[in-house]
């Protein structure tokens, strides 16, 4: 198949939902997405419903906005406070998520100089066209948002740019899985590898999911076909009880990923460990500017402290939502006191989080 509409073609899911059937796996199957866009599509489309009901769809900790910890955050939030003239640059979906001192949408009407961009380009052009401002941009993402970053601040010191600098909230999605498998809290039969990811790590890069822990993973496009696709070729690993590495969005995805874009994190970033909301800190989860880019680093740069986190209970239950524990409609807020326009928690803000996918699409 070589176009989209190929992947929407009701014959061939039709044609994918009878094997899958066929396979006779109906009780007691978890499969985990570790993508947000995954999250949203397999919502979008009524996966859920199509499947047998004994496999479980569970989401995983693929939205980077749900991530990133309060404390972070309220960091850069209690800078922007601090610094009116320094301008914070960042995601749409940064900006209602409540972080415990308030949101950056919030600290923006009370003055302070919050912009959204659309990539980090977009930030460093802010900062070409106002050298007498101070520019920071917000890098939350994962491996597909990081190479563009470190190109960016490649590209700002070819051009000499030195009010522009990066706070890095990078982090890396296999050790997070890692950390699904170690800590056991549910059980995980399989994985739906993210594509955008995958395509700039390589498939290789969950080969210890199959050798230490026995789980199988399919990497996986975006669209209808390409989600039961993967579903079909997990639930056949589990049934001939093998664990193995495969590909089914190999229009874009190869073993060894994207050589150049690896190069650059390589060459931009060391790898740190990292706290992630929901789960605490992740070994060699997250990634830092080195020492030799530190003109570009705002932590390096600025006094953007760090405070521990305001607890105010609001009874938000993104943490266990991260890692599937629970899903959207287990937590009491779904729908009445959280809502898009409302939202509670990260998960519900996010274009990417499964609140706001189960909001959108599977609300009953
Ligand atoms: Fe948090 Fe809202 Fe999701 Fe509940 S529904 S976990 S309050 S974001």
């Amino acid at each position: 198949m070589r176009y989209i509409d190929e992947f929407r073609d009701s014959a061939q899911v039709k044609g994918i939902l009878d094997e899958i059937e066929s396979l006779g796996l109906r009780e007691g199957i978890n499969l985990m997405e570790i993508c947000g866009t995954h999250t949203h599509s397999i919502s979008r489309y009524g996966i859920r419903g199509v499947i047998p009901r004994g496999i479980g769809l569970l989401s995983g900790p693929g939205c980077p906005v749900c991530v990133t910890t309060e404390e972070e955050i309220d960091a850069i939030i209690g800078f922007a406070r601090e610094n009116r003239d320094v301008v914070i640059a960042t995601f749409g979906d940064m900006l209602k998520v409540p972080a415990s001192v308030g949101s950056l949408e919030g600290v923006r009407a009370e003055g302070s100089d919050v912009r959204v961009v659309y990539s980090p380009l977009d930030a460093l052009e802010v900062a070409i066209g106002e050298p007498e401002k101070e520019v920071i941009f917000c890098a939350v993402g994962f491996e597909t948002t990081a190479p563009t970053v470190g190109a960016t601040v490649l590209k700002a010191m070819e051009l000499g740019v030195d009010n522009f600098s990066v706070i890095s909230l990078h982090r890396l999605t296999p050790p997070a899985m890692r950390s699904l498998m170690e800590e056991g809290e549910v059980r995980i039969d399989g994985f739906i590898c993210p594509g955008h990811v995958t395509a700039i790590t390589g498939s290789e890069a969950y080969r210890f999911l199959a050798g230490e822990y026995n789980t199988p993973c399919v990497v996986a496009g975006f669209e209808p076909l390409d989600a039961l696709l993967a579903i079909y070729m997990l639930l056949k690993q589990i049934k001939d009880g093998r664990a193995e590495i495969e590909v089914e969005y190999s229009r874009v995805v190869t073993p060894k990923g994207n050589t150049r874009a690896k190069r650059i994190m390589e060459r931009l970033f060391r790898v740190v460990d990292t706290r992630w909301r929901g789960f605490g800190l992740i070994a060699a989860s997250g990634l830092k500017l080195k020492e030799e880019f530190s003109l570009y680093d705002a932590e390096r740069r600025f006094y953007i402290r760090r405070m521990e986190a305001v607890d105010k209970d609001q009874g938000c239950r993104c943490a266990d939502v991260i890692r599937g524990i629970i899903t959207p409609e287990e937590c009491s807020l779904f729908s009445t006191l959280c809502r898009p326009e409302s939202p509670l928690g990260p998960c519900m803000v996010s274009t990417e989080g499964t609140c706001s996918a189960y909001y959108r699409y599977e609300r009953r």
